[in-house]
């Protein structure tokens, strides 16, 4: 049971149906270059449509400082049409004539996609004439876009609070996958997290410390807590300035009863690049002329012993430097670990963040994940414990 208001309780035929849905998509000279987030939303508008709802998308694009037609919504129009298989109107604006008109012309089930919401500076200031301007073109309100939902503007919070607002399908399942992962688990629950720096993730380590059983320290990040805990590490990435950030983390974590996991040895090389000649040394014999580009083969048998022992994994961040091989083994050999074992059904695994997904996509393994969100900054928030905006104006 969620606790949030879904589609399941939204009746929305004949009714006009503002939906906030994430249409970022990358472009590249007018093309789109990956569809992704399209595809996520098809559920949600097919099923409004498909119960006699009358669609109205609204979504941003880019960061306009204004009307700017290079970030016009409008080729997302089209490219959404052919992925619904049915036709998307476009109104060249999200308020005012254009959109009114616009929208008074759909019939039941129709679909209409508005103009960049960022084309107005209220969407961003969550300006309150802003959100009543959106307002009246609609009766309900679905948000869609988990992955906008960290921000307090006017189509991802406003509205919520002006217009009856139900959760659609996909953030209703990124909101399902996170209360399994971290709010509601089921223990023990393992925490995973790599990546290049500490600094970024601070907020991040000290709200998992507190909420985890275990928690597994890898890729640039660990070489500042083996840094701080006195031994060296040569010449690998490490922010010798946070060894005092390092050692209160090692503390939460003690006083939380939460085990902390750092690689007993490492890959190291002589310099960061792709087939670089490489040994692994134990953890306190780095050689004072390279640097550790991934966790060596100890310690992998040992984040595969913390996850044999998880009911539940929550993963961000690579173990090591993923994008150059060999040192993409420490991250690929863990991911397919909790991806054999979720397979298995022994496993709840919940991943994402910036390079995370691209990690479990180049292992070959996101398939196999209970949720891989790819939600980016909603997701890092979410497991630094912030509330969301657009998620708390949607609770039940
Ligand atoms: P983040 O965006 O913080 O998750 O960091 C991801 C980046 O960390 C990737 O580009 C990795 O190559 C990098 N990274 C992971 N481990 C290491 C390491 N041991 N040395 C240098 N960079 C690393």
């Amino acid at each position: 049971m969620t606790a949030f208001r879904t589609l399941d309780q939204a009746d929305v035929k004949g009714q006009r149906v503002l939906v906030r849905v994430d249409l970022n998509v990358p472009m590249e000279n007018g093309r789109i270059t990956d569809a992704t987030r399209i595809e996520r939303v098809l559920p949600t508008i097919r099923e409004i449509a498909d119960k006699g709802g009358r669609v109205i998308l609204l979504a941003h694009f880019g960061r306009p400082k204004g009307r700017d037609p290079k970030e016009s919504l409008k080729p997302v129009a089209e490219a959404v049409a052919s992925h619904l298989g049915k036709p998307v109107a476009f109104a060249d604006d999200c308020i005012g004539e254009a959109a009114s008109q616009a929208v008074n012309a759909l019939k039941d089930g129709d679909v209409l996609l508005l103009e960049n919401t960022r084309f107005h500076a209220g969407e961003e200031k969550n300006d309150p004439a802003f959100v009543q301007e959106l307002a009246k073109l609609g009766d309900l309100y679905v948000n869609d876009a988990f992955s906008a939902a960290h921000r307090a503007h006017a189509s991802t919070e406003g509205l919520a609070r002006a217009l009856p607002g139900y959760a659609g399908r996909s953030m209703q399942a990124e909101l399902d996958a996170l209360t399994k992962g971290l709010e509601a688990p089921k223990r023990p629950v393992v925490a995973i997290v790599g990546g290049a720096k500490v600094s970024t993730k601070i907020d991040l380590l000290e709200n998992l410390v507190a909420k985890v059983d275990a928690l597994v320290i890898g890729g640039g990040m660990a070489n500042t807590f083996v840094h701080a805990a006195g031994l060296g590490v040569g010449k690998s990435l490490a922010e010798k300035d946070l060894a005092a950030t390092a050692m209160r983390i090692i503390e939460k974590a003690r006083d939380a009863n939460c085990a902390i996991i750092l690689p007993v040895d490492g890959v190291c090389a002589y310099e960061f690049k792709a087939g670089a000649v490489n040994h692994t040394y134990g953890i306190d014999a780095i050689p004072e002329d390279q640097m550790i580009l991934d966790v060596g083969s100890q310690s992998i048998e040992r984040i595969q012993a913390a996850i044999n022992d998880a009911a539940t994994v929550v993963w961000n961040g690579p173990l090591g430097a993923f994008e150059i091989a060999p040192f993409d083994q420490g991250t690929v050999a863990a991911a397919r670990h909790a991806a054999q074992r979720t397979r298995e059904g022994k496993l709840v695994s919940v991943a994402g963040g910036g390079d995370t997904v691209a990690a479990l996509n180049h292992a070959g393994v996101a398939d196999s994940f209970t949720y891989v969100s790819t939600a980016g900054g909603a997701f890092l928030e979410w497991l630094e414990g912030k509330s969301l905006p657009g998620v708390e104006a949607l609770r039940a």
